[in-house]
């Protein structure tokens, strides 16, 4: 596959981390197919991460990903998956490598800046949650 989804959390937005997280992703040679500025509600949310439904952070998870503004983005390279998610770092920024966008600009665990699909499948998911065909470049 050669596109995945990934969005800015809330937290990261609020920061104004926007700007410089999308530099970040750009200059690793990830190209911009479509992206939006939108705000989940918390059902939207809860679909989003369903299959995180039974796990024990899922309350806390929906509700964060619907408390603000988020920045929704397909991502377009070879390999983009798998890449993306080297790009991003481990999901605690504590475990992620130095460089990686969840070092410079996660809070922790939970405000972990962005998300990154985790399959070729779950990109395609994510990106038809999020963006119709006519958004799509
Ligand atoms: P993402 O899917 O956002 O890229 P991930 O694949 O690294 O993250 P998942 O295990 O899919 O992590 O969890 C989804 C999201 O749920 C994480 O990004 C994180 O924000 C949150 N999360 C995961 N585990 C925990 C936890 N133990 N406590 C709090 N939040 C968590």
């Amino acid at each position: 596959g050669n596109q995945t989804l990934t969005m800015i959390k809330p937290v990261a937005v609020a920061r104004n981390f926007t700007g410089p997280i999308i530099q970040k992703i750009t200059d690793s040679g990830f190209k911009i197919c479509a992206m939006k500025m939108t705000q989940l509600t918390k059902d939207q949310a809860g679909e989003f991460y369903a299959v995180h439904q039974d796990k024990p952070f899922y309350e806390d998870l929906t509700t964060f990903m619907s408390s603000g503004p988020i920045v929704a983005i397909i991502l377009e390279k070879e390999n983009a998956v798998d890449d993306f998610r080297k790009l991003i770092g481990a999901t605690d920024p504590a475990d992620a490598e130095e460089g990686t966008i969840r070092k410079l600009f996660a809070e922790s665990k939970s405000h972990n800046a962005v998300h990154g699909s985790d399959s070729d499948e779950n990109a395609k998911i994510e990106s038809d949650f999020f963006f119709s065909k006519l958004e799509r470049h």
